[in-house]
């Protein structure tokens, strides 16, 4: 579904990320673990194409957006984003819009179905995440999670592919991480393919297929949640598990 291949992007002159390669296969739910500053969002950023790399590749769903450090064109590249739906800290909801319209906005704009189909699809997926009695709210009338779960909700509408979540439970209390972290357990318990930068340790060892041990833009490395977590190999993944 996804492979990434010697991804090298600067800030300021700066090497963020360091020849990154990595791939997700369908199906797979992949944890993104690392020290703050390592790279991960820029990483999740890039592959939505928030972010434009310096050289390397990276394929999605057999289809390159950039191959050899140079991207495809524009259509190709938008075919390529729509089956990425991506999650952040901060939710990213337009105030402005209820909460049903924050999901019907993309769809619509893409003429993806008839309104009629994509407000039902609305519906269902606000009903998945528990907040089919809000569909009407604005989003400043919500906590954290169900923000969060709203913007699950938004991305799911596309019918992506691919869902990034880029440390989804970051800004929530601590009592709203649940509600949020067991969203995405459902969605990877249907086979979602996911890749989720993440802090939650416990949520990465239950659900992730796959660990990825980030640290100043190398994959230092990876393996299943078992090898990373009981035996890891690195002297930096773990000083890095030690902390956390
Ligand atoms: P992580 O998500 O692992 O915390 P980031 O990808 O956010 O790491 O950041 C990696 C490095 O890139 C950091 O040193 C950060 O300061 C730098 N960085 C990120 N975005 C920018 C930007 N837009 N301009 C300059 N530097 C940036
Ligand atoms: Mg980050």
């Amino acid at each position: 579904m996804l492979r990434v291949e010697n991804v090298k992007k600067s800030f300021d002159g700066e090497l963020i990320l360091k020849n990154i390669r990595f791939t997700v296969n369908k199906n797979e739910v992949v944890a993104l673990i690392g020290p703050s500053g390592s790279g991960k969002s820029t990483m999740l950023r890039s592959l939505v194409h928030l972010e434009t790399i310096d050289d390397g590749e990276i394929y999605i769903d057999g289809e390159y957006m950039v191959k050899n450090g140079k991207y495809g064109k524009p259509q190709q590249i938008r075919n390529i984003q729509r089956k990425l739906g991506m999650v952040f800290q901060h939710f990213n909801l337009f105030p402005h819009l209820t909460v049903r319209k924050n999901l019907e906005l993309a769809p619509k704009l893409a003429k993806l179905d008839t309104d009629e189909a994509i407000s039902q699809r609305s519906e269902q997926l606000l009903e998945k995440v528990g907040l089919g009695n809000r569909m009407d709210a604005y989003p400043s009338k919500l906590s954290g999670g169900q923000k969060q779960r709203v913007a699950i909700a938004r991305a799911l509408m596309m019918k992506p592919k691919l869902m990034l979540f880029d440390e989804p439970t970051s800004a929530l209390d601590p009592e709203l991480t649940g509600e949020v972290l067991s969203v995405m357990k459902e969605l990877a318990a249907e086979q979602m393919t996911m890749v989720v930068v993440t802090h939650e340790m416990a949520f990465a060892k239950e659900v992730a297929d796959r660990i990825i041990f980030m640290d100043r833009g190398e994959i230092v490395e990876e393996g299943t949640p078992d090898e990373i977590f009981q035996n890891p190999q690195n002297e930096r993944t773990k000083a890095f598990l030690k902390r956390m």
